[in-house]
């Protein structure tokens, strides 16, 4: 909403606006007065929408045109005053003022006019007929008024109604010509429905629709209200409530009454509820709360955050078959500007039988973005109005931020729940399938480039490294022991090996030493077997020894090896095999 209002007052000389003005300003009407009143500001508080709103006087006695043509082109709304006994003063409304505002204003920004006929108290008869016709005519007249600055009539009223059209602009809303809302409005109120349908069944409730009425206007709607409010759409449309609840068509029909009876600004206070700016479009300051993440921190989803995407989940999955089929997805994601997970989503996470994510899947995409681009996951939490529904301050507040890795180390423990694991392995070694052996897959689906000249910062920045070599190929090991000679060997980080394809037979590795033996030199634990040509879902052994290293950084690599602390550890890094998951693209280095 805008900070501040101007308000220009511009008509034929006499027709009083500078006594409008001082009879607002002094609640009695001054029987002298100068030709042009002083430009006053109304401080916020005591103004209706709480804006400081500027109120500038025109005489063209005392201003040159060019002065005019500058307060008009500043002008956030124009008042066109003329006298309801004087019929030239009206004629120039159209023949004159309209004209030389559209001229003197910027045609993208259409500044609203209000058309203000003084004097009423010298006439019987209202001016309203002649003036009907000219408000068809001209869309950018929002509204007019009949005032008397004399016995003080309207004078308020005027003021408020300039201010209501600054603030709450039916342009957006509206297209008078066609006597219905704009497509964009249409659109937005679409989004703000389907976020308050809580168990999307395309009905508000009675429940949704007080919930909705609660976080718009901070009162509940009495019983009676809500009962008036549906027959109301009743008795226009046979449609618009079913089962006793708003449909959408019924929810759009109510906020059309709403414009067209000058009560735009309750759709306006529900736009901007829901994130939209003048322009229909979402906030920037909506969708991207600050938050601040420290190096070294992480982002995770925090438990009330878990709550609501399984919640959104729930209401998506109508089969209730624990997956979104592509269908259920796009409706999902109907509430956002554009589809934001591709089909290459499906391949890294949990999948069922027919390819549809399922809700482990969905979860682990979530955690991912979340641990990836933090801002995105902000972005996408704000599409799906997670801080209305959850009633939250902002999205921010559905994030965790943890603390520095480099504590955690220090102090042997860690909060943490997402651990980032970077796989490297040499062409064909197996990786692709190592991963996908992960989601319970024995398909290869990932072609991964390795090239390890081109290590960034980042890549190397994770929580454990795997270096993946091939059984059969002998001289596949060679690579991981490059890889971890000129990267790890002295970094904190933990490092596996892995043996892939040990279904085939074991060819020895054209290397100075074994890989058991390179791993006992660095302290490392053996190489673990790996296949992901079963019959059976591949093992899950490896990864939940990879969520324990990643976990207990600090336990060296001798006390790794020994059983005892794989049967302690596991026990806790179970807790996480749910999150783990989410591990897979995270695991991928895919280059
Ligand atoms: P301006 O030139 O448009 O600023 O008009 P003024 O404010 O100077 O008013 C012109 C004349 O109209 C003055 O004599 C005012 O007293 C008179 N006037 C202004 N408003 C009213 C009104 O509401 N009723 C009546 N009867 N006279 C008014
Ligand atoms: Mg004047």
């Amino acid at each position: 909403m805008r900070k501040d209002v101007r308000i220009l007052l511009v008509g034929e000389p006499k027709v009083g606006k500078t006594s409008l003005i001082m009879s607002l300003v002094s609640e009695e009407f001054p029987n002298v007065v100068p030709y042009r009143a002083e430009e006053i500001t109304i401080p916020a508080d005591v103004t209706p929408e709480r804006v400081p709103t500027h109120i500038v006087d025109y005489s063209e006695a005392e201003q040159t045109d060019e002065q005019l043509f500058q307060e008009i082109s500043k002008a956030n709304v124009i008042c066109i005053v003329y006298s309801v006994n004087n019929k030239t003063s009206i004629e120039k409304v159209t023949s004159h003022w309209i004209p030389l505002i559209t001229e003197n204003t910027d045609k993208d920004s259409r500044v609203p006019l209000i058309l203000v006929g003084n004097k009423s108290d010298l006439v019987e008869h209202s001016s309203m007929e002649t003036i009907l016709p000219i408000m068809n005519q001209y869309s950018e007249i929002e509204t007019c008024v009949e005032c008397s600055a004399k016995n003080l009539k309207n004078i308020s009223e005027l003021f408020y109604y300039a201010q209501k059209a600054v603030l709450h602009p039916t342009g957006p809303l509206y297209c008078p010509e066609k006597k219905d809302m704009k497509p964009l409005c249409v659109k937005a109120l679409t989004r703000i429905f389907k976020v308050s349908d809580l168990d999307n069944d395309g009905i508000l409730n009675d429940n949704e629709l007080n919930f909705f009425q609660r976080t718009c206007f901070n009162t509940p709607l009495e019983p009676q209200a809500l009962e008036d409010v549906k027959n109301v759409v009743r008795k226009n449309l046979n449609d618009g409530v079913c089962d006793n609840g708003l449909t959408l068509k019924g929810f759009l029909f109510l906020h059309t009454l709403f414009i067209q009876r000058g009560r735009h600004e309750t759709t306006w206070t529900v736009l901007r509820r829901f994130g939209y700016d003048d322009d229909l479009e979402l906030n920037q300051d909506y969708l991207f709360p600050p938050l601040k993440v420290p190096p070294d921190c992480t982002t995770e989803l925090n438990h009330n955050a878990y709550l609501f995407l399984q919640s959104i989940f729930d209401k998506h999955d109508k089969d209730r078959d624990c997956a979104l089929s592509p269908e259920e997805l796009r409706d999902l994601f109907d509430v956002f500007p554009y589809m934001p997970w591709g089909p290459d989503v499906n391949n890294t996470v949990c999948t069922n039988d027919q390819g549809w994510i399922t809700y482990q899947g969905y979860l682990s995409q979530w955690t991912l973005t979340t641990y990836l681009d933090v801002q995105r996951c902000l972005e996408y939490l704000g599409y799906l109005g997670y801080s209305i529904i959850a009633e939250q301050e902002s999205q921010a507040s559905g994030i965790t931020v943890t603390r520095d890795k480099k504590i955690d180390l220090q102090k042997k423990q860690t909060q943490r729940s997402v651990f980032r694991c970077n796989v490297f392995g040499d062409i064909g070694c197996g990786k692709s399938g190592f991963l996908q052996a992960f989601l319970g897959r024995n398909l290869m689906l990932h072609e991964v480039f390795p090239d390890f000249d081109y290590l960034s910062d980042a890549d190397l920045a994770c929580d454990i490294v795997c270096l993946v070599y091939d059984v059969s190929n002998p001289y596949s090991f060679d690579y991981c022991a490059k890889v971890f000679k000129q990267y790890f060997t002295d970094s904190k980080t933990p490092c596996m090996i892995i043996a892939a394809k040990s279904d085939l037979p074991e060819i020895k590795q054209m290397y100075g030493c074994s890989p058991l033996e390179f791993c006992r030199r660095h302290r490392m634990p053996p190489p673990q077997s790996f296949t992901c040509n079963t019959a059976a879902a591949p093992s899950r052994d490896i990864y939940t020894k990879l969520t324990t290293m990643a976990m207990y950084p600090h336990v060296s690599q001798a006390d790794l090896t020994t059983s005892t602390f794989w049967l302690r550890a596991s026990v806790g890094a179970t807790v996480f095999a749910v999150l783990g998951f989410t591990m897979y693209r995270v695991l991928l280095k895919q280059r």
